[in-house]
């Protein structure tokens, strides 16, 4: 199979457009076309008025050898990689050990669904509920009630990224086309066929529910077990080898080949990691506030006339300023057309987060406006300070809102002349249960407040309307990645202890859905071949 890449449509071509582009480019007659598939579609919006469509296909041609040979100079006529995921190993039938994964996020899904595709029948253990179950203490918590601690936005099936906005896409490289393997199994579960090809695919939260409750179908049908409301609180460690754990309930499980995929909020079983000898680090991560634009706002800047065109969708963006402070502000994690959600997961504190629906048809964009911080400089001397720090923040947070779970906001015109808000303009906040208008300087330490009053108008410059001053602030964000490193070496095992692989956004080897689920299938492979050679010499 033949690949095309960089072919440019106009936004508006019609229905032989691609065809026609085809043919133009490899100079052949339209018989020689036996079929084409798109195997990626970006745009390029710089040009507002003339927006392009940019495609990479995949086309079975007569002559391909001949065709290639005569655009053996084009870097954009080349043989279609294979992407087919091919499974590393099968589990024997002598197999006596069963694999365990702890936590149902994105990773564990992963590595779950791979190790019950090759046979080793794993065990799930996930501390939350069921996916339905968890969504009623979790929308139930939006709308006033009580928060779980162990069944909300961070915890239960489906992991942090269930109630989102589902975006599917990475900046990790993925020469084994693991990514491909991730969203066929998505699509497998009822994600839209679209995430194969667009650029920048979403699936949003309710589509995430049923397709969550599929793959644990799937891995169940394949002999795996999973145990909803089954915190791990303990690890059994001999000889720096792990032979097991123990949950909350006191029940033990015995295995040498245990993945740890529990997610970046955790903190409790960080805590017991660590008291218990297991090797982690503190890693950098960020702070800061969601930020709330109407989304045609957001719409008519990145289109121009070509906003609400249903290819496009609703715009994103992604912004950058390094502050005249030495500190980095950048956006994170941009939901158009969504909300903004509660997602704490320890009672008295407030955090946010963003989702959206697939149809991203909500009124608001929002996104994190958030500023790197690091151990060395702003949490140092003990390998979990970045949890205190976090902790810290979401319990002011949580003061400052009124202490009912409303959060602290702002509107951005009173933030950046120092001043409380009093009321709303334009922009109606989206969190739930409720805001409390104040002063949000009080929330977040003074180089964060510097360096996000400078970045705004920066953006203001690249997205007008950015600095609006009815546009709203409400804080804070400060679980956009792990503040911990559970280090493992090439072998995918904890440096110090073996039979441990730490995986996932939790251990610092993900941050998002996507890459969450590739690290999810790498350690699978990894701990099944360990399993394999173990077994071999028993
Ligand atoms: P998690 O998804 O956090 O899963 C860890 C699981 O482990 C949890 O279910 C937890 O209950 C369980 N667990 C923890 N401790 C234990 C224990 N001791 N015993 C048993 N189980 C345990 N990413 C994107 O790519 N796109 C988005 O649009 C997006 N939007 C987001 C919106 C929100 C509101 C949130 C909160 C996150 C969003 N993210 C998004 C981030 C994404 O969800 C995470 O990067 C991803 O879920 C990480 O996957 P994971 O499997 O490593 O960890």
């Amino acid at each position: 199979m033949l690949r095309l890449t960089e072919i440019k449509l106009p936004l508006n071509h019609d229905e032989n457009g691609i065809t026609a582009a085809i043919l133009g480019k490899l100079q052949i007659k339209a018989e020689q076309l036996h079929s084409f598939t798109v195997f990626k579609r970006g745009f390029d919006a710089r040009k507002k008025t003339d927006i392009q469509l940019i495609y990479t296909l995949d086309l079975e041609v007569e002559n391909e050898a001949a065709l290639l040979a005569s655009f053996a100079k084009d870097p954009h006529v080349k043989l279609s990689p294979d992407t087919r995921y091919q499974f590393v190993a099968q589990a024997p039938a002598n197999l006596t050990e069963r694999p365990i994964v702890i936590g149902l996020g994105p990773c564990g899904l992963f590595a779950g669904l791979l190790l019950a595709q090759m046979g080793f029948k794993p065990i799930i253990l996930e501390r939350g509920k069921e996916v339905r179950e968890r969504t009623k203490d979790t929308f139930g918590f939006w709308r006033g009630k009580e928060l779980n601690p162990e069944s909300n936005v961070q915890y239960g099936e489906g992991g942090a990224g269930t109630f989102s906005d589902g975006k599917l896409y990475s900046q990790v490289k993925d020469p084994k086309h693991y990514g491909r393997k991730v969203m066929s199994e998505f699509v497998a579960a009822g994600a839209p066929d679209e995430i194969m090809y667009v650029s920048k695919p979403h699936i949003g939260t309710f589509k995430l529910v049923s397709m969550v409750e599929k793959m644990r179908a799937t891995i169940l049908a394949l002999g795996g077990e999973i145990r909803f409301s089954s915190r791990v609180d303990k690890l059994h460690i001999a000889d720096g080898q792990l032979t097991g754990l123990t949950l909350a309930s006191g029940e033990q499980l015995h295995s040498k080949h245990v993945v740890l995929a529990v997610g970046h909020s955790a903190r409790d079983t960080f805590q017991m990691l660590y008291d218990q000898g297991v090797y982690v680090e503190a890693k950098p991560f960020s702070i800061g506030f969601r930020i709330e634009h109407e989304q045609s706002m957001i719409d008519e800047c990145r289109f121009g006339p070509n906003a609400g065109n249903p290819i496009l969708g609703a715009a994103d963006y992604k912004l950058v300023h390094h502050g005249s402070n030495n500190r980095t502000v950048y956006s994170f994690c941009m939901c158009p057309g969504g909300t903004v959600v509660a997602a704490a997961s320890e009672p008295g504190g407030v955090v946010t987060n963003g989702m959206s629906q697939y149809s991203r048809h909500e009124r608001n964009a929002n996104s994190a406006i958030v500023v790197g911080i690091d151990p060395e400089r702003d949490y140092p001397g003990h390998p979990l300070a970045g949890i205190e720090l976090q902790r810290q923040l979401e319990q002011l947070a949580f003061k400052v809102g009124g202490e009912n779970y409303q959060a602290p906001a702002q509107l951005i015109g009173d933030f950046l002349a120092g001043k409380p808000s009093k009321e709303l303009g334009e922009v109606k906040p989206s969190y739930t249960p409720n805001i409390t208008l104040t002063d949000l300087a009080q929330v977040l330490p003074d180089f964060a407040i510097a360096a996000i009053r400078e970045a705004i108008p920066a953006f203001d410059r690249q997205i007008k309307g950015f600095a609006k001053a009815d546009g709203l602030l409400t804080g804070v964000e400060t679980r956009t990645s792990s503040p911990i490193c559970i280090k493992r070496g090439s072998d995918y095992q904890s440096i110090n202890i073996k039979g441990l692989y730490p995986a996932g956004e939790g251990a610092g080897y993900a941050g998002g859905i996507l890459s969450a689920g590739i690290d999810g299938i790498k350690v699978a492979e990894a701990l099944a071949l360990a399993m394999l050679d173990a077994n071999n010499t028993s």
